[in-house]
């Protein structure tokens, strides 16, 4: 098939639809999709009925109404379409209420104390702004999957696309208000857009199997370093192997089936570390986009004896995995609020979203810290190849420049042309070409958009999303408030860019965000530098988040409150296994495993002796591997003490805590002392694959 065939083959969208629903039906699917209304029960449906046609021809047997509970994975229960006929026979069925709502049992997923275990029921309602589409598999199961919301029922959201799409509310809202303000009558919507770099390792399936911790926690609790790693930086974009260009083709196409569009592909920094980039689109398609992407690159890795690793810090000592959301504002009629115009008024605009967003991860920058807050990507904020934990913007020399002067009331002036300081006659051509990439940044302008690098690769795109949105929407009220009351709109506005900077500018850094100095300055500056996810979490919960979110309804004090649970809950969750697997491979694997080296070199003693042989290579050998086996053994044993003590602990701070504090250094000295025994070990008596096999095997 042509690659324009295959795009979209297996997505129910507009051309679909518009072949297949009656002419009327199919205008009302429209307006509810790009106005945003509720769905007419009678015309699900003929929609439902004409989306099962199309499903049953493809060859699909089952449909599912398909979620984003908070554990940030996917989930989906399949129904087959058949029902019974009065004579035993069949009939394929699938209902406009099938369609619209499901009632899957909820009591199995995190709902951090919103739903009460006498009401278990969830419900599932169709989100008609997120095309529905075939889910195949391997062995050819054909599933017809439509991307649901997920909330409890009272209507509390206990998924990760209801706060989303609220989000998404709330910012363009804000956003028409500032473009009516300044003249704008002819955009209807404002959307925002994302394009997420998402970045994985893969590793062959053999070795991935030898390696428990692998398995159960993603990411290796031991292994010392291979004798190269990424110093001689020759895997950047180097040419991909033969392998994993099968790999990346085959994962195309079938993210084109779904209509992903699959874009760029390249080989990350790492050994074994490759990256795909989509074509950006609004927030709420591109998040249900990368779940599917996350989900086919590990479907397809299997196919061809490899495994997909997502998670953030998968070795140490190398780089770790981003996602880097690609962000910005567009308007129904095509105009990116982030890139500069060529009109001042154009540029007046553009100034005016730049300084929201100044604003809002200025005032936010703890929440944003806390959305990209989980136990594996603790290891990579701050580390040396990921932004820090310090929020900041790099804004690029010219444009912090012209906001520099604008602040001051200066002169702006480019190549000899001088520009007046006030009014909107008066501002610069903004460059458009914003070349200058600082890839230090965790918040980066890069032309037309902001790049926040910060999240993690394995996490849902939605809360990061959720979170810009809900903050740019604030600023965006604030700054429409002011214009909605001004005399003159070009002298407010100056006055509105002029103020923020004054007010905000701390957060605007170009340099090297991984210096030792920018932490100093940005504690200088009072910027937060919040290291671990424990921390940065309680941001969520405190006045200034549960109000804002409040405000502009996207979560309610209840929803929230809720999701911290959540996530400190799985903090310490996910500790715990990695506890528990550290334990397990030190004592019935790495303990065997040396002991019984020891054993070797201690027999081989006696025996040069017996043989009046020099024995002084064993002996220091076995000096020096007995020091760190015993080591290994105490630290093991705190470890242990320290799991214990976590797991008695109820409250849900306290205890993720513990772990932090406790669990986490226990492991890391434990790992310490295994890791320097592998390096005396023989290769053939090492229990698990070491990271030379992981790493450069492929
Ligand atoms: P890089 O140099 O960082 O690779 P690219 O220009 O290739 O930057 O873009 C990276 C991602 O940004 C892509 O997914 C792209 O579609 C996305 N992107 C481009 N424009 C926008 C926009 N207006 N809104 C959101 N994402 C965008
Ligand atoms: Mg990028």
């Amino acid at each position: 098939m042509e690659l324009t065939e295959i795009f979209g083959s297996n997505v129910f969208n507009d051309k679909v639809m518009r072949e297949r629903l009656p002419k009327q039906v199919y205008q009302i699917m429209r307006e509810t999709i790009e106005k945003d209304k509720p769905l007419r029960p009678d015309i699900a449906d003929v929609v439902a009925n004409a989306m099962k046609d199309w499903a049953i021809e493809k060859g699909a047997t089952h449909y599912t109404h398909w979620f984003q509970p908070l554990t940030g994975v996917t989930a989906e229960k399949h129904d087959s379409f058949i029902s019974q006929t009065s004579e035993g026979g069949i009939l394929l069925e699938f209902s406009g209420k099938q369609l619209i709502q499901g009632e899957p049992d909820a009591s199995s997923f995190p709902s951090g104390g919103l739903r009460s275990t006498f009401e278990a029921r969830g419900y599932t309602v169709w989100d008609c702004t997120s095309p529905a589409f075939l889910k195949t598999d391997e062995a050819g199961n054909v599933t017809l999957t439509i991307p649901t919301a997920f909330y409890s029922y009272n209507g509390e959201a206990l998924d990760k696309k209801t706060p989303l799409l609220r989000s998404m509310k709330a910012v363009s809202k804000q956003a028409l208000r500032v473009l009516r303000a300044l003249g704008n009558t002819t955009s209807q919507r404002v959307t925002s857009t994302v394009g997420p770099e998402q970045e994985y390792f893969l590793v062959d399936k053999n070795m991935y199997l030898k390696r428990i911790d692998l398995i159960l926690t993603g990411r290796t609790l031991f292994g010392s370093p291979a004798p190269k790693g990424q110093e001689l930086e020759d895997q950047y974009f180097g040419s991909i192997k033969d392998r994993v260009s099968k790999y990346m083709n085959e994962l195309n196409r079938e993210l084109w089936k779904m209509g992903i569009t699959a874009k760029t592909q390249h080989n990350e920094v790492a050994p074994s570390q490759y990256e795909m980039a989509p074509i950006f689109s609004t927030t709420n398609i591109a998040a249900d986009h990368n779940q599917l992407v996350m989900e086919t690159m590990q479907k397809v890795a299997l196919r061809n004896g490899l495994v997909c690793l997502l998670h953030e810090k998968p070795y140490a000592g190398i780089n770790g995995s981003g996602k880097h959301c690609n962000w910005s504002l567009s308007t129904d009629d095509g105009i990116n609020l982030l890139e500069p115009g060529h009109t001042p008024h154009d540029n007046l605009q553009f100034l005016l979203f730049i300084s929201a967003l100044i604003k809002a991860v200025d005032t936010h920058a703890d929440i944003l810290r806390a959305t990209c807050a989980h136990a594996g990507n603790d290891h990579r904020l701050g580390a040396n190849e990921a932004p820090p934990a310090i929020m900041s913007i790099f804004m690029g020399d010219e444009l912090t420049e012209i906001l520099e002067k604008l602040a001051k009331g200066e002169r702006v002036s480019k190549k000899g042309v001088q520009y007046m300081n006030v009014g909107v006659d008066t501002l610069p051509a903004i460059p458009k070409d914003n070349t200058d990439r600082n890839r230090t940044s965790p918040f980066a302008f890069t032309g037309n958009k902001f790049e926040f690098r910060t999240v993690g690769s394995s996490q849902s795109i939605s809360g990061p999303n959720v979170t810009l949105n809900t903050i740019v929407a604030e600023a965006l009220d604030e700054i429409a408030t002011r214009l909605e009351k001004a005399e003159d709109i070009n002298q407010e506005a100056a006055s509105i860019i002029k103020e923020i900077y004054q007010k905000h500018s701390r957060v605007i850094f170009n340099g090297n965000n991984y210096s030792e100095e920018w932490v100093q300055e940005a504690a200088r500056r009072g910027l937060p530098n919040i290291t671990n996810s424990v921390d940065a979490l309680k941001a969520f919960v405190t006045d200034k988040s549960l109000n804002l979110f409040e405000k502009y309804g996207v979560l309610s004090h209840k929803e929230l409150h809720s999701r911290f649970e959540i996530y400190m809950e799985t903090y310490s969750k996910e500790i715990n296994i990695e506890g528990n697997t550290a334990v397990y491979m030190t004592k019935r694997l790495f303990l065997p495993a040396v002991m019984e080296y020891v054993t070797f070199l201690s027999d081989s003693i006696y025996k040069a002796r017996a043989i009046s042989i020099d024995s002084y290579t064993q002996e220091e050998l076995l000096k020096k591997i007995n020091d760190l086996l015993t080591s290994a053994y105490k630290n093991l044993k705190r470890l242990e003490m320290a799991l214990e003590e976590a797991q008695t602990i109820s409250d849900t701070v306290k205890k993720a805590e513990k772990y932090r504090d406790d669990v986490l250094t226990a492991m890391q000295a434990l790992r310490k002392d295994i890791d320097a025994l592998e390096t005396y070990i023989p290769e053939d008596k090492w229990p698990v694959p070491t990271y030379k096999d992981l790493l450069f095997k492929l």
